[in-house]
């Protein structure tokens, strides 16, 4: 390979050549979803594209210990220091116990993420979990002078350390202008500044999701759990964290500041932040009801979109954007990456058709790997692998439509280093399911006669009986396509 793997850290704001801190392991921790509500399709969003570094950097043979945690206590209402827990608040509404809502929630978004084939993280710590850890990391800030108690709460004291180390670092805000931001709401009058954050919260009487501590039953502030969990299954210093965008401030310069306190060093070499998903130009976000479930966009009851799309598609449209930018999703959006998928798909598959032979062509198969690896070495650009990957179908298609005989040694290595970018790298399912090891011959010849029996219909213009068979076929996780190369179908 010719190129290096350049990454942009948000904390320099330029692409840096990668250097891990063990040569050939990375370590590399996201922030998981709060899981008191649905997953929508903007945290999928950021979650698929963390699962395309991983993917690259196994690629690059890296052994990759991913740490991707579950918020399941501490996040309030509004990324806030007081008011509701939201999980206890979602316990309340829907009247079950707060662990019931942790494990509805967490199994959604595990079922969400597998339909989207993101890759399980190596460890998938809870905050819950570690309340220990979180105790002991107080204890050890307040040693470190860092930290002061009152009534029962402890708090971050962020302009003593930023007296000695810089605070904003990573968002660039000015701490000035943090305190005029910082309106003085109930709960805060406990803070010496009002930029100083919660460490440890005394629980209110009706507080369920609680824990005993050396200052108060209470629990732990958000922004801890995750130097807590990074730091015992990372270390000290690490190399990549990610997340959203939106998590840059408060979340993550609070990350800084606790780790910084605690080990006199800044704990991530490497910051990524994914940009947001949009609906009409507007954040995908529960809060202000803009926003899509995945579910909705596979079976097709969405309201915003005219039919269904699957996770394959809608994975494809996700990585059609570099995932630094805006990405706003619409019908036209998703029609347009259903019919690419399509074509790349079938360029694939078309590989098997192809004649051995030593016909002139004119492709150079090695100047084509060496720059698909470059543009994805720099910086994880998916859109362009995926112009790389449209290079190599047109190739095939060309050489398809012209009866040309191409070489066995290049048809091999086509198949080979192609399923390697669709399949592992972008993570796309593109196996016929006859040829998929989990689906049976008979299965396939049943699905044959729905099909043959819809396209009947269609050629007799019975579309109630056509489209009942398509959609139906559907809804049990069989997609019904129509190409250039007759009907084909794929299981979700
Ligand atoms: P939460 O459960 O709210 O903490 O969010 C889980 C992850 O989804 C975080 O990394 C957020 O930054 C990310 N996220 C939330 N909304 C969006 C969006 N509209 N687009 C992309 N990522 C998002
Ligand atoms: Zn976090």
């Amino acid at each position: 390979m010719n190129s290096k793997l350049l990454i942009y850290n948000s904390l320099s704001n330029k692409k840096e050549e990668f250097k891990p801190l063990h040569p050939k392991l990375v370590g590399m921790y996201v922030c998981g979803p709060t899981v008191y509500n649905r997953v929508h399709l903007g945290n999928c969003r950021t979650f698929i594209s963390f699962d395309l570094m991983v993917r690259w950097l196994r690629y690059l043979e890296y052994k990759v210990r991913y740490v991707r945690n579950i918020t399941d206590a501490g996040h309030l209402e509004f990324d806030a220091d007081h008011g509701e827990d939201r999980i206890s608040k979602r316990a309340r509404l829907e009247q079950i116990e707060p662990m019931e809502v942790v494990q509805k929630y967490t199994l959604d978004f595990h079922q969400c993420l597998a339909k989207f084939n993101v890759l399980p993280p190596s460890i998938e710590p809870t905050a819950s979990g570690h309340i220990i850890e979180q105790i002991q990391l107080i204890k050890s800030i307040i040693e470190k002078g860092y930290a002061y108690e009152k009534n029962g709460s402890v708090y971050f004291d962020v302009l003593k350390y930023h007296k000695s180390h810089q605070y904003g670092v990573l968002s660039n805000r000015d701490i000035e202008e943090l305190a005029h931001n910082s309106r003085d709401l109930e709960g805060q009058a406990d803070k010496k500044n009002p930029q100083d954050f919660a460490l440890w919260k005394k629980a209110e009487p009706l507080h369920i999701m609680r824990w005993p501590s050396p200052w108060s039953d209470g629990f732990p502030g958000w922004h801890l759990e995750c130097t807590a969990m990074s730091t015992k299954y990372l270390g000290e210093v690490f190399d990549i964290h990610g997340g959203g965008m939106d998590l840059k401030f408060p979340h993550h310069e609070c990350e800084i500041a606790q780790g910084v306190a605690v080990n006199g060093k800044s704990p991530v070499k490497y910051w990524i932040h994914g940009n947001l998903l949009t609906l009409n130009g507007k954040k995908m976000a529960k809060s202000t009801g803009s926003f899509l479930l995945p579910d909705e966009i596979f079976d097709g009851t969405s309201k915003l979109l005219k039919k269904p799309y699957s996770p394959n598609v809608v994975r494809f449209f996700m990585l059609q954007a570099h995932y630094r930018s805006v990405l706003d999703i619409s019908e036209a959006a998703l029609e347009a990456s259903e019919k690419g998928l399509d074509r790349l798909i079938y360029g694939y598959q078309m590989l098997d058709q192809l004649q051995n032979g030593s016909d002139e062509y004119e492709f150079d198969f090695d100047q084509w790997l060496n720059q698909s690896q470059t543009v994805m070495n720099d910086d994880f650009n998916s859109p362009l692998l995926i112009s790389q990957c449209f290079t190599a179908v047109k190739f095939i298609q060309k050489i398809k439509s012209s009866g040309k005989k191409i070489p066995p040694e290049m048809i091999k290595n086509l198949k080979k280093h192609l399923g390697l970018f669709l399949v592992d790298v972008l993570g796309l399912t593109i196996d016929e399911p006859n040829n998929s090891k989990t689906n049976t011959q008979l299965q396939d010849s049943l699905i044959k006669i729905l099909i043959d029996l819809r396209n009947e219909a269609r050629q007799n213009g019975d579309y109630s009986i056509s489209d009942k068979i398509r959609n139906e076929l559907f809804q049990i996780g069989v997609e019904i396509r129509d190409t250039n190369l007759g009907t084909k179908y794929y299981i979700q």
